[in-house]
């Protein structure tokens, strides 16, 4: 995702509107292969301070991953603020902060920040719904998609189911 700044350069300490998209593939998140399903745009306004430039805009990411539970594929919008400082990088050796973003030229390369900003606003877990009641943890079967007959098997864990029975054979006597 490129910022030409021509224009700011023309007329610094002006906000000037963009509005990008850009398609991505796919990435790495929390160990998992996520995927951009629809192109990422990003859109606001930017201005030369100096030599430095200030962007500042909304990202907004359709993103796929793995649902947390069942792994069926699971898709979240997300939507980031983005508000970073780029310094131009003089390529003459002057030293520039190891977390700085810098551009040379008149194209600002936006990828690094836009990315960081989306990734950050995603949830700790995707689901596939908020009620995904995942795999069953003895056969794998997705209980989304039918029942297994683990549970069936398990005997009662309720003590009082227990306490019920004894209470019906009392009842019989
Ligand atoms: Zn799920
Ligand atoms: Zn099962």
């Amino acid at each position: 995702m490129k910022l030409d700044i021509t224009k700011g350069i023309q007329k610094k300490g002006v906000d000037i509107a963009f509005d990008l998209v850009d398609s991505w593939g796919e990435d790495r998140w929390n160990g998992d292969t996520i995927a951009y399903i629809r192109p990422v745009s990003f859109s606001g306004t930017y201005m030369l301070a100096d030599e430095t430039v200030i962007v500042r805009g909304t990202a907004r990411a359709l993103i796929q991953s793995p649902c947390a539970r069942c792994l069926e594929p699971a898709q979240t919008a997300v939507c980031a603020q983005v508000e970073e400082a780029f310094v131009r990088d003089k390529g003459d050796g002057t030293p520039v902060e190891e977390d700085q973003y810098t551009y040379t030229g008149h194209v600002l390369e936006l990828d690094d920040a836009v990315r960081t900003a989306l990734l950050l606003e995603l949830p700790s877990r995707i689901l596939c719904k908020e009620d995904c009641r995942g795999l069953c943890a003895r056969c794998g079967a997705n209980l989304n998609v039918n029942e297994c007959s683990c549970q069936k098997d398990l005997p009662a864990r309720n003590p009082f189911s227990a306490l019920a029975s004894l209470l019906n054979e009392d009842e019989e006597v």
